[in-house]
């Protein structure tokens, strides 16, 4: 059974609606997708319509992926299999899309002052009813030629140091774990060498998402290296946290897919060996 467990839609950043996600998840073999929109369960309703009304061969998993801080890194923790009805989740992030929409303000103000204007009306225009994110922000900027493409739109003015750099207001890890466990959820600290960690300091993330109740990490990704997947792999073992995987699609490209080359080394446990339709027997 392939399981995919991390990808986005357009009610965040993604560039397929919830919809196309359901039909590409099929195409790519996928068994079991959870969408894993930024701070919003926006999505889930309609891909689970979409499976639905097209008897599709797709198990829908409800996630989110949340955005906390730790020592001033925007940390993502993930989470899988929550109730999207619960009210503690959903007041949790509506504070977190305020976070958000202000943040994006700060940046667009800044971006003005350096004599960009309109990027907020033109990153809105793009992220339609999902809330403006970095990546809108970004895309604008290539499509109005203002940079060459993405990464240079966050090079240029998006990361810490540079023109419209807004540091990021987001609550602690803990706040994060302890919403999803209260919306029956599992937490998972999404792709935990994304962060440009050194490895002591990637460490010593895990070490204190384990100490605050978190359950697993992101072990296997489409973009890592073989080793990186076998460190996460002993990570687990070391610190007792069950193992995740996920493409964290957000468009397709020919670099990332969902389900591609996703797989656990063997000692680890999936999330999902927790979850009762998925145990044997
Ligand atoms: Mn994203
Ligand atoms: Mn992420
Ligand atoms: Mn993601």
């Amino acid at each position: 059974m392939l399981f995919d467990l991390h990808c986005h839609s357009q009610a965040s950043d993604g560039r397929l609606t919830p919809a196309q996600l359901a039909h590409r998840a099929v195409e790519r073999k996928v068994d079991v997708l959870a969408l894993t929109d930024h701070d919003t369960l926006a999505g889930l309703a309609e891909l689970r319509q979409e499976i639905t009304t097209h008897q599709l061969p797709l198990r829908l998993i409800n996630g989110v992926e949340i955005s906390t801080a730790w020592h001033g890194f925007d940390i993502h923790i993930v989470g899988l299999n929550i109730d999207a009805d619960d009210q503690g989740l959903n007041d949790f992030l509506s504070e977190q899309q305020q976070v958000r929409e202000q943040r994006a303000i700060k940046i667009c103000e800044k971006l003005a002052k350096a004599k960009i204007p309109g990027v907020y009306e033109g990153a809105k225009a793009l992220a339609g009813d999902a809330m403006v994110t970095r990546s809108h922000i970004a895309r604008f900027l290539v499509e109005t030629g203002a940079v060459k493409d993405n990464a240079a739109a966050f090079k240029k003015y998006l990361v810490r140091g540079k023109s419209a750099y807004v540091a990021n207001a987001w609550p602690g890890m803990e706040a994060a774990i302890d919403a999803i466990h209260a919306a029956g959820g599992k937490a998972v600290l999404a792709h935990p060498h994304g962060y440009q960690l050194s490895s002591k300091w990637v460490r010593r993330l895990i070490v204190e998402f384990k100490r605050l109740g978190g359950d697993a990490l992101e072990v296997a990704g489409c973009q890592q290296s073989p080793d990186q997947r076998k460190q996460l792999a002993t990570y687990c073992q070391e610190y007792d946290l069950k193992a995740s995987q996920g493409s964290d699609f957000h468009f397709p490209a020919s670099w990332i897919e969902l389900g591609r080359n996703l797989f656990l080394p063997k000692d680890c446990q999936g999330i999902w060996q927790e979850w009762p339709e998925f145990q044997a027997g």
